[in-house]
């Protein structure tokens, strides 16, 4: 079932400047205290009520998908109906253009599947134009791949700064069971064009699940080394109410690690000081020994490795609707906001949203506590 977003209908005052540089100074000396339950986007950055602070946007461009990986996509996935549900690219810049003001110095364009929104590359042109407080902003991308070997090339020309691939097995015939419909093929010419072209940084996403690929983890993170690219192995979380979800196939990062050790026969030791690849929920980890000593993993462990204390991201779906995180199904109506009120109407949106961010996620092992949701519609 799905839920209507909880701050659709927030009050708007009236609209008397739309100088979002304006706005920010003015929602400045009107900021809350963090903690106090309402949330600030009164600072230079924004800040929820545990004073974490939002630099990072997902953005969601589209629920369609030409892939139907098993825990992303329900079977009969409704996408949504009428185009005018979806924001439009013009208001995708505008929102986006009020978070950077706000400090947000990263985006993150996903999906659903981003590469099938018409006029993709325009619009990475038109983000990477903006400027934050410390001047351009890093817009990175997360896709299957499937239409890379064609996109790699203008994306990189109009600025996109760096690709994460989403590869789960690099057999051909488990890859076509997993995504119901990908060619393992076209996604290796995906990635071997995007590094062609000049991406650096590129990473590949890896759901480890017990039973179906936990015997190729060694040789994916092998795949990625041989082309200085970083694997990252992801725990498969209970979306869409845990219809997706098999119990029996969650490795949680522990294992996972300790199967890569020895299907690469090295030791694992944390890697120390910065996170390698930016700030984010992974957790690196160096291989001590063998073939492949001195390369570098992550693993992402919402599941049994919690990194909701450190969650610096908001996520806005393809319509619209702006989620304080992803494991639950409140969101704000930025969509109505923008379109039926302004900016003033937009700030109060996002304040809510940040006022009620939670802690932590709800999901737990048996599958149950994650959101009606799936990911495709929030946006993974
Ligand atoms: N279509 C693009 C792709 O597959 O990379 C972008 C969207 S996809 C929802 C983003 C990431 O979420 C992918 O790496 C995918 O594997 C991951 N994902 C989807 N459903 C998941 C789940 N239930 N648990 C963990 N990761 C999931
Ligand atoms: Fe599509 Fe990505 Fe979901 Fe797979 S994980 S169904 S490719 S959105």
């Amino acid at each position: 079932m799905r839920r209507r977003g909880r701050y659709g209908t927030l009050p708007s005052r009236k609209v008397t400047q739309l100088n979002l540089v304006q706005l920010r100074t003015r929602m400045r000396s009107s900021a809350s205290t963090p903690g106090t339950g309402s949330g600030s986007c009164g600072s230079h950055v924004l800040e929820d009520r545990a004073a974490r602070a939002v630099r990072y946007l997902r953005v969601s461009l589209t629920d369609r998908c030409n892939y139907r990986c098993t825990y992303c996509m329900p079977d009969g996935h409704q996408e949504f109906g009428p185009r005018d549900q979806l924001l439009r690219l013009e208001e995708v810049v505008r929102v986006c253009g009020a978070f950077v003001r706000w400090g947000v110095e990263r985006i993150r364009l996903t999906g659903g599947e981003p590469t099938l929104r018409r006029n993709l590359v325009g619009l990475v042109r038109e983000l990477t134009a903006l400027r934050g407080e410390h001047g351009p902003i890093e817009v990175v991308m997360t896709t299957n791949g499937q239409r890379l070997g064609d996109l790699a090339s203008p994306l990189r020309a109009a600025g996109l700064h760096a690709v994460t691939v989403s590869l789960d097995s690099l057999d051909p015939d488990r890859f076509a069971a997993i995504t119901r419909r990908g060619r393992v093929a076209d996604v290796i010419a995906g990635i071997d064009a995007a590094l062609a072209c000049g991406f650096r940084g590129t990473k590949i996403n890896t759901v480890a699940i017990r039973g179906f690929n936990g015997d190729e983890l060694g040789a994916t993170a092998a795949f990625a080394w041989e082309r200085d690219l970083i694997p990252r192995f992801i725990e498969i979380m209970p979306m869409a109410g845990g219809e997706l979800f098999v119990p029996g196939q969650l490795m949680a990062s522990a294992d996972v690690r300790a199967a890569i050790a020895v299907q690469v026969g090295g030791a694992l030791e944390p890697v120390d000081g910065a996170p390698v690849g930016g700030i984010g929920p992974a957790r690196y980890f160096r291989v001590t020994a063998g073939a492949w000593r001195g390369r570098v993993l992550g693993t992402i462990g919402a599941m049994t490795e919690n990194f909701c204390g450190s969650c610096n991201r908001l996520r806005l779906s393809a319509t619209g609707q702006l989620h304080g995180c992803l494991a639950h199904d409140d969101a704000g109506d930025l969509r109505a906001a923008l379109r039926e009120g302004g900016v003033e109407r937009l700030e109060g949106t996002i304040r809510a949203v940040l006022g009620t961010k939670r802690d932590g996620h709800g999901f737990h092992l048996d599958g149950s506590g994650g959101p009606d949701k799936a990911m495709i519609s929030i946006g993974g």
